[in-house]
C-alpha cells in the first residue's frame, strides 16, 4: 500500500477469482464458463466489428440493447448493458444502499456481494442458509432492507420457484430486491416476468456462463424504467463505454442464436445429472443443483485434500476456504468428457488417499 492510499479504503478485501492458469494445462472446472465456443455468428460478427475499433461504441448501446429487450419481452428502458454482471451489481449496491438502507443476503452465496457493500460502503447482514443449503424464503419476507438472492445460489446451486421471489419482492415494497440470474438458464425460473408489476424488482442477468462470453465480458441489468435510470446515471458518471464494439456485436450474434445455447445448456444439464450419479455411486452427497456446476461433499476424503489432489492430476475446481463448506467442492459442469477425466481423477485421488490413511 502506498502512504496516498485514502483511508477511506483501509481494511477493503478484494474478492478473489478462481484461479485463471496460464497455458492450457488443466481440465478448467473452477469458474463456471461454459465447456462449448461461441457460436460461428458470434465469432464472425465480433471479427468484424474488430476493423471498427478506431471509433468509440454507442455509449447507448441501442442496437444491443433493442434486441435484448425483444428476446426478453421488455422495452429497452428495463435494460442497462454491463460490462460483466459484476458491473450492475456494483452499480445497484452503490445506487440504492446507504447507513439507512442495508443489504441482506445468505451466508453461503456469491461471494462479491460483501465485497460490493465494502467497497461502497454499505453495511450488509448475512442471513443463515438452512441445513441443505437452501434459502428460508420466510428470513427475506417483509424485512424492509434491501436483499441480493442469487437464483440458483452460487456456490450451492439451490434455487426458489419464481412464485416464492415474487412474495419477497411484494413483501419488501420499500426495498429493492436483486435477483442474480447467473445461472438462471441452466434450470431455474426467471424473475424477469416479474418486470413491469414491481418496482422495486431489480433482475441482474449475465452471458458468461450460458451464452459462453465470459472473457467478452456482458451482462444486463433488467427492472423498472426508474431503477434502470439510476443505475445509468452511475455508469454515465464512472464510464460511459463501458461496453465495447466487439462485446456489444458478438452479445447481438449471441441473442440471434439462442437455440445454439439453449441446446447447450440442455447437454449441461443432462452431463450434470450424470456427474451426480456417478459421485453419488463414489459416496458423495451433492447439493440439489440447478446450475452448470454441483456442489459435492464426502466423509472418505476431506474437501482441501480432494480439491488438491485433483489439482495434481491436471483438475482444477474451487474450493472455499468458509467453516461452513469447508467440506465442499464446487465442480462446474464440462463437457462430457472434461467430466470422465474429472471422474476418474477423483476415483484415483480417493484410492491413493485411502491407501495412504491405511
Ligand atoms: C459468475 C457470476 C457473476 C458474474 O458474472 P460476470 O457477468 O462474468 O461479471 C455474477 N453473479 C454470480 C452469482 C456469478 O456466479
Amino acid at each position: 500500500m502506498s502512504r496516498f492510499f485514502s483511508s477511506r479504503h483501509r481494511g477493503l478485501e478484494p474478492y478473489v477469482p478462481g484461479e485463471q492458469p496460464v497455458g492450457q494445462r488443466f481440465v478448467k472446472l473452477n469458474t463456471n464458463e461454459s465447456p462449448y465456443p461461441p457460436s460461428a455468428r458470434v465469432i464472425e460478427r465480433a471479427s468484424a466489428e474488430s476493423a471498427l475499433l478506431n471509433l468509440y461504441p454507442d455509449p447507448d448501446c441501442r442496437a444491443l440493447r433493442e434486441k435484448m429487450a425483444a428476446h426478453l419481452d421488455v422495452a429497452p428502458e428495463n435494460l442497462l448493458a454491463v460490462n460483466g454482471s459484476d458491473e450492475a451489481l456494483n452499480f445497484a449496491v452503490a445506487a440504492f444502499g446507504d447507513e439507512t438502507h442495508p443489504f441482506v443476503f445468505p451466508d453461503i452465496t456469491y461471494g462479491f456481494y460483501p465485497v460490493f457493500c465494502q467497497a461502497n460502503r454499505v453495511p450488509f447482514k448475512e442471513i443463515p442458509l438452512d441445513a441443505s443449503f437452501h434459502v428460508r424464503p420466510e428470513d427475506y419476507m417483509a424485512l424492509g432492507k434491501n436483499i441480493i438472492l442469487a437464483n440458483p445460489n452460487a456456490p450451492v446451486g439451490t434455487a426458489l420457484a419464481r412464485t416464492v421471489l415474487e412474495q419477497i419482492a411484494a413483501s419488501n415494497p420499500d426495498s429493492v430486491v436483486i435477483i442474480d440470474e447467473a445461472y438462471v438458464d441452466f434450470g431455474a425460473e426467471s424473475c424477469v416476468p416479474l418486470i413491469g408489476k414491481y418496482s422495486n424488482l431489480l433482475v441482474v442477468q449475465t452471458f458468461s456462463k450460458s451464452r459462453s462470453l465470459a472473457g467478452a465480458r456482458l451482462g444486463f441489468a433488467i427492472g423498472d424504467a426508474a431503477l434502470i435510470a439510476d443505475l445509468n446515471t452511475l455508469r454515465c458518471s464512472t464510464n460511459p463505454y463501458n461496453v465495447n464494439r466487439m462485446t456489444m456485436a458478438a452479445g447481438i450474434g449471441a441473442i440471434q442464436d439462442a437455440p445454439y445455447y439453449e441446446q447447450n445448456c440442455r447437454e449441461i444439464a443432462k452431463t450434470r445429472e450424470y456427474v451426480r450419479e456417478e459421485l453419488e455411486q463414489l459416496g458423495f452427497e451433492l447439493t440439489a443443483s440447478q446450475a452448470n456446476f454441483v456442489f459435492c461433499r464426502s466423509d472418505r476424503i476431506a474437501g482441501a485434500d480432494l480439491y488438491a489432489g485433483l489439482r495434481k492430476r491436471g483438475v482444477l475446481v474451487r474450493h472455499f476456504d468458509l467453516p461452513r463448506i469447508a467440506d465442499y467442492n464446487r465442480v462446474t459442469i464440462g463437457s462430457r468428457e472434461q467430466m470422465d477425466t474429472f471422474l476418474d481423477a477423483v476415483r484415483d485421488t480417493l484410492t491413493a488417499y485411502e491407501e495412504k490413511k491405511r
